[in-house]
């Protein structure tokens, strides 16, 4: 049978150095994966790995060298960037071992996961589910994807994010509560991980506001740029 309209596209993130590119299937996200930016969020405990989730079609792909560009997002008056690691998985599996992590890994890639942190804070306090500050549409922006060969080991590598040329957010892979294979388990215990699934790790502390105007650079080292302006 035909469909009643077109399926929508498969967002696709570009593969550094090469001409193909990787399909996007889930977004998983890490919430609270760095201590001091837990502490700045009010958290001092430490519990397992919790976990939500974007559309797939919240991730906008900008290439290296480029500016990519994202609307202010309706229904907020305090947008946040947090600049993430993402993992990018090639192999399906479930219930992962953190030793066998490494071999469900395609690649790495630069991410950032706005979220509208008033909306949050109010989904929060009444104990209501995270969707609307986390999945809204363009919450995703992503740099391509460099291979775990290109890349080798990323378990030290330092995150950064400046805001129109001044520094907000800066730390190291190695201050992950839940280090990438860590997490790979965890999140593989209750989803089957399959091809074209990202996974956002979480963000170090010094999250802040940005509005209509600024220009955002991230970096980790290893694995390039990510630059977006607030339309
Ligand atoms: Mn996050």
């Amino acid at each position: 049978m035909n469909h009643v309209f077109a399926a929508s596209p498969t967002v696709s993130v570009p593969v550094a150095g090469s001409e193909r590119s990787f399909p996007i299937h889930r977004i998983y996200c890490v919430g609270r994966n760095y201590v001091e930016h837990k502490k700045e969020m009010g958290f001092t405990d430490r519990d397992p790995p919790f976990f939500f989730m974007k559309p797939a079609d919240a991730a906008v792909p900008i290439s290296h060298g480029a500016v990519g560009e994202i609307p202010y997002p309706p229904a907020t008056q305090n947008l946040h960037h947090e600049i993430e690691l993402v993992v990018a998985i090639g192999t399906r599996g479930r219930n992962i071992s953190a030793e066998e992590a490494p071999g469900y890994i395609f690649g790495y890639a630069v991410g950032l996961d706005m979220t509208r942190r008033d909306l949050q804070f109010a989904m929060r306090d009444k104990g209501r589910p995270w969707d609307v500050s986390k999945g809204f549409d363009h919450s995703a922006p992503i740099a391509p994807i460099h291979t775990l060969e290109e890349v080798g080991d990323l378990s030290n590598a330092a995150i950064l994010l400046d805001v129109n040329g001044a520094n907000r957010q800066s730390s190291d892979i190695s201050k992950l509560i839940w280090n990438v294979n860590e997490t790979i388990a965890h999140l593989s215990t209750y989803f089957e991980l399959v091809p074209g699934d990202l996974i956002f790790t979480g963000t170090p502390e010094g999250v802040g506001a940005v509005v209509s105007g600024d220009q955002l650079e991230g970096r980790i080292d290893g694995l390039g740029d990510l630059r977006v302006r607030i339309a």
